[in-house]
This record gives structure tokens, sequence and C-alpha cells, in this order.
């Protein structure tokens, strides 16, 4: 269902609460917090900006990392708001706290065009809770909400889901910020009516944390590609053998279900045909947890498609990497979620990076659109220098993922329908 955007708001001074992620990388340099990644913050500025040009009075509401209920000084956001003026050019004012009477205080004095950004709402249980007595008192800050916070949208929290209710009851509405737009229209609308042929590759770990991804895109999709660990577990299914490599023994039902899916569908699904193995050796270093480190060697391609007792499958092969090429060459529509193999380390990125490259070039010069779902694989295409080469990198992890699944997101269902 069609949402209100921050577009369709007469924000003229009035106070907006805008819902933010500022779930930043940070690192302690000399007992001082640095934020190492600002990706976050940037994407939000669209939003932000459009919302002074308007006139609004700005609160914006965050969390930072897992602080459970305390006041971790190292969780604060106060250096985020130091970071956001720079990259503002404006400054932001920034209270230590994000409900009671200084707050309240604070927000009262601002002036449209202000911004004023909140303390860590995880600083209080209440906030994961969606205890309505703190979403309340969050929404007293505001006349109008915004939820620019497509990576948490998919918790029910109070400042995800419980103020926009508060807000909405008072006669209030809630609109989507201009990143949770793009978040809904390339995740939900573009893949809906896909140009044809629609290509998905899908790789990663588990077929478990997938298969309800997998299930969906079979009823959407042209052609399913399947490279990564969760490779191995569709191998076993068929009755190839997969050596040490990661895999679901006790998943291979549902792999074999989603290749019937798919064959009743006539779905495309295609498994790597080859892949770069390793040799997994046990030196005498001991990891955190006491037990021995696990050192991969010799790494070399393997055509043959059943991996040997010793051996380690770790990425996909040269072959694979083709005939994957091939298929994505042709697509009109691309969704990629999840790496090919261990890409982490340079051995094994191999064919990640070869998918992260040919992506590229089927926008760049296909003019397909390509879509990359969150996580590792916006990882892969930053790596490789090609993020501004592909037509959506999606900023959520999690919040994608359950979004492809077809679900309703908590934070997206309590915006006010256009
Ligand atoms: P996911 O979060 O499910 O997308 O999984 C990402 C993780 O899968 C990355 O950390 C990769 O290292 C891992 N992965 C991909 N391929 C393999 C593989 N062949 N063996 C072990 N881990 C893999």
């Amino acid at each position: 269902m069609a949402k209100l955007t921050v577009k369709d708001l007469k924000v003229q001074g009035k106070r907006v609460l805008v819902r933010v992620d500022y779930n930043v990388p940070m690192e302690d340099q000399n007992g001082q917090m640095v934020i190492n990644d600002a990706t976050r913050i940037k994407e939000t500025l669209p939003t932000l900006e459009y919302l002074i040009q308007q006139g609004a009075k700005i609160i914006l509401m965050a969390h930072l990392g897992r602080p459970k209920g305390q006041r971790e000084p190292s969780m604060s956001l106060r250096p985020v708001a130091a970071k956001l003026a720079d990259m503002l050019g404006a400054n932001v004012a920034f209270v230590d706290d994000c409900i009671g009477e200084k707050v309240e205080k604070t927000v009262s004095l601002l002036q449209p065009g202000d911004v004023l950004l909140l303390e860590n709402v995880r600083y209080y249980n209440e906030e994961e809770a969606n205890d309505p007595v703190f979403a309340e008192k969050l929404a007293r800050l505001g006349d109008l909400y915004v939820n620019d916070a497509f990576g948490a949208a998919h918790r029910a929290h109070a400042s995800t889901e419980g103020v926009a209710r508060f807000i909405a009851q008072r006669g209030g509405q809630c609109a989507a910020g201009l990143l949770m737009e793009r978040e809904l229209k390339f995740l939900g609308d573009e893949l809906e009516n896909p140009a044809r042929p629609f290509v998905v590759i899908l790789g990663g770990a588990k077929v478990s944390d997938k298969i309800k991804v997998i299930d969906r895109l079979l009823e959407k999709a042209d052609t399913l590609l399947i490279g990564g660990a969760m490779a191995y577990t569709f191998k076993l299914a068929l009755g190839f053998q997969v050596g040490k490599s990661l895999v679901e023994a006790d998943k291979t039902d549902i792999a074999k279900a989603a290749l019937e899916k798919a064959k009743a569908r006539g779905v495309q699904l295609l498994l790597p045909v080859d892949n770069t193995v390793a040799t997994p050796f046990k030196t005498d270093k001991l990891n955190k947890k006491g037990k021995p480190v696990i050192e991969l060697r010799n790494e070399r391609p393997l055509s043959e498609p059943n991996i040997p007792d010793t051996e380690e499958g770790v990425d996909i092969g040269p072959a694979s990497i083709l005939a994957f090429g091939d298929i994505l060459r042709q697509a009109k529509t691309i969704l990629w979620n999840g790496p090919m193999g261990i890409f982490e380390d340079p051995r094994f990125a191999v064919g990640t990076f070869a998918v992260a490259r040919v992506v590229a070039e089927a926008t760049q010069k296909n003019g397909a659109k390509s879509i990359i779902g969150g996580g590792d694989s916006v990882k892969a295409i930053n790596n490789a220098g090609l993020g501004d080469q592909v037509t959506f990198m999606s900023t959520g992890g999690g919040a994608s993922l359950e979004f492809l699944e077809g679900k309703v997101l908590p934070g997206v269902a309590a915006l006010s329908e256009a």
C-alpha cells in the first residue's frame, strides 16, 4: 500500500520527529569515539536538507549499538551530532536524553530550520520493548513523524512503530523519508513488475536464512543463480559430495523443495558448475574460544563437481563465473544478495568481485536495472569501487531480507497511507 512521503507533508514551522539510522561503526581512539564509516549519516542528508529548506523544526531519533538500557558512554550519539553538523554544513544541537522535561524544553526552543539530535533511544529498555508510556513520551516531541531508518524498520520498537501510532492518534501524519521511499521503490515496486529477464543472484552462508526469499523470488524471477556456502546444501540435496564445505546437512529438504518449485514454475535455477576449494589445516594457534585456528591452504580451482572429503569449497570456480556472467549480461533486472564465497579473504573473493563487475557492466552497458539487496553484497560492490555503477544499493541488512521475503515491516506499516 502506498505510504505518505515527507514531500506530502506541510512541515513549515512544525516539529518533525525523524527516525534515522545512525547505527554507525565507531572506534575508541585514545579515549574518544571516532566514526569509521559515515555512510549512514550521508544517506539521511537529502531528507534533512529538504526539511531544513521547508522550515521544519527537526528532531532526530536514533539508536547506536546495544547498550541494553544502560547509559553506556561509548554508545552515545554525541559524536554523530558533530559529524552530521560537518556534513550538513549547519548547526546540529544535541541533548543527552531522548525523553523528559529537559528534552521537551530544548525542543520548545527550536526555530524553523533547526536540527536537534536526541541521545541514543536504546539507553532505555523501553525502546526495544515498544513500551507505550515511553513511545508516548517520544511522541510529545513532534507534530509530525518521518521514518527514514529503513535498516531499523523490521523491528517494532518505540521509535520506529509505537511513536507513529501516538502521533497518528493525535491527528499527526506519519511519512516515509526520502531514503525510506527509495528503499520501498527499489526493493518493492520495481520488483513487482520487473523488466525481463529478471535474474536473481543469491549467496551467503545459509539456505535456512534465505529460504523465504528464495521461495518468494521463485514466483517472480526468470533465473535464480545460487552461490556461496548455501549452494552446497543444494548440491548435497542433489547427491553430490561437498567435502568439508560449510553446509546445512539437515536442510536438504528445503533445498529440494526449492528445486522442485523452480521446475514446476519454469524458473531456471543454476548452481555453480565448479568451485574454488582449499584444504582446511588445523594449526597450533588457539582462537578466543580456546579451539585450534583452522587455516585454509592450497586454494585451487576444481572442475570436478564432487568435492573430495579433505577439501572445502570456498568460492565459485572459473567456469561458474563465466556461466553466471553470461546470464547476468542478458538480464534487464538484477537483484543480488549475498557473496559467492568467503569474500573477506581476498583469495576467495574472486567470484564475488567478478559478479560485482558483471552486475555493474550489465547496468552501464545494457541498461539493466541492478538492485543490491543489502549487507555483504553492498560491501563487495563498494570494495570493488563500483558503488556508483549500479542502480540501487539497499541500506538495510535484516530489513532488506525481510522486505524481500514479502513481510510487512512494522516501521513501514505504521506510516500513514497516501
Ligand atoms: P550471509 O550473511 O548469509 O549473506 O552470509 C555471508 C557470509 O557467508 C560471509 O561472511 C561469507 O564469508 C560466507 N560464505 C560465503 N560463501 C562461503 C563458503 N563457501 N564457505 C563458508 N562461508 C561462506
